[in-house]
């Protein structure tokens, strides 16, 4: 089991269309960003790396390559989640919160949960999303997105054996010697 931890901030610009868990949201802004800005993606992503310990998103697609300009954040969450089966792990669920003054994500939880379940390949229920506006913080011209993974070992076949699934061979082993 594996716990990963994601963060990631991302200023509001007029023009561009507003993207949050790979769903387009109306709203009169989007997100600035050399990617599509989709800042739960991002935080998702970095979460997941981080549970196996393979380094962060920019490592990856580091923003001065103009190879990522405008690019959708999928690619993103797809190299981590290889990289986590990589690891021989699945993802087990995901919490997040967002912090941003508008839009209210509450009316849009529903589908934004229903599609990053999809891009995991886990169920809705494995996905939490929370939203808050930023009180006090000053950042109300930014949204910010906070995430956290616990990984499942993902029991492949040819994967090494653990500790008990040895001792049991070696009993079989053994009775089978008596026998
Ligand atoms: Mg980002």
């Amino acid at each position: 089991m594996r716990i990963g931890y994601g963060w990631d901030s991302h200023e509001f610009k007029s023009g561009v269309p507003l993207k949050i868990g790979g769903v387009e949201l109306a709203h009169a802004k989007g997100l600035a960003g050399h990617s599509d800005g989709d800042v739960l993606l991002h935080a998702i992503t970095d979460a997941l790396l981080g549970a196996v310990a393979a380094g962060d998103i920019g490592s990856y697609f580091p923003p001065t390559d103009p190879k990522w300009k405008g690019a959708d954040s999928v690619i993103f969450l797809e190299e981590a989640l290889k990289q986590v089966r990589l690891a021989g792990y699945k993802v087990g669920n995901v919490d997040s919160t967002l912090i941003l003054a508008e839009p209210k994500i509450v009316p849009q939880a529903k589908k934004i949960q229903a599609r990053v379940a999809e891009l995991l390949g886990v169920k809705a229920n494995q996905v939490g999303i929370k939203a808050k506006t930023p009180e006090g913080m000053g950042t109300d011209n930014a949204a910010i997105a906070h995430v956290a993974v616990l990984l499942e070992g993902a029991g492949k076949v040819g994967s090494a054996p653990n500790k008990s699934s040895r001792a049991k061979k070696q009993k079989t082993l053994k009775r089978r010697g008596r026998e």
